[in-house]
């Protein structure tokens, strides 16, 4: 399992609105992911509907697609061992009722249609949703770096 593996996480217009950007933020960084990018933004229509695209035939289609037009989402990619996998369990199950307490879903929702948050399924689906979300000069790489984050000098 590689430590580069990357997934798309986004905080949707219902969790950017109810100021649980930070709280979100933190507990990727607490487990150890690394923030590779992140942009507030309010995508087109159609990148929602190609993200979404799976999901087309389904009668809360279109409500899902307005409910991701209310308002700015955060996008961001997180890189680390597992992130895919562990990035869901990190989010809780779909239906905010049925996820675990300590999951973002299971703290901060109860309706499916308004879940907080977005976390790519596969690692097919996250390099497909980085592609549509971001550009590569967007997304950020900490392994050249010649300073440590902590001390000045050893
Ligand atoms: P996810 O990968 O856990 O986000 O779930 P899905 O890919 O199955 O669905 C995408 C999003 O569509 C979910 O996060 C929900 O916001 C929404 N959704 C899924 N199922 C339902 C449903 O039965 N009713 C409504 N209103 N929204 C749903
Ligand atoms: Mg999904």
């Amino acid at each position: 399992m590689s430590t580069s593996e990357r997934t798309f996480i986004a905080i949707k217009p219902d969790g950017v609105q109810r100021g649980l950007i930070g709280p979100i933020i933190s507990r990727f960084e607490q487990r150890g992911f690394k923030l590779v990018a992140i942009k507030l933004v309010t995508p087109p229509r159609e990148l929602l509907e190609k993200h979404y695209a799976d999901l087309s035939d389904k009668p809360f289609f279109p409500g899902l697609v307005s409910y991701m037009l209310s308002g700015p989402i955060c996008a961001m990619i997180w890189e680390g061992r597992d992130v895919v996998k562990t990035g869901r369990a990190i989010l809780g199950a779909t239906n905010p009722l049925a996820s675990a307490p300590g999951t973002i879903r299971g703290d901060y929702a109860i309706d499916v249609g308004r879940n907080v948050c977005h976390g790519s399924d596969s690692i097919e689906s996250a390099q497909k949703e980085i592609a549509l979300w971001f550009k590569e000069e967007e997304i950020v790489s900490y392994k050249h770096s010649q300073f440590d984050w902590i001390y000045e000098k050893p």
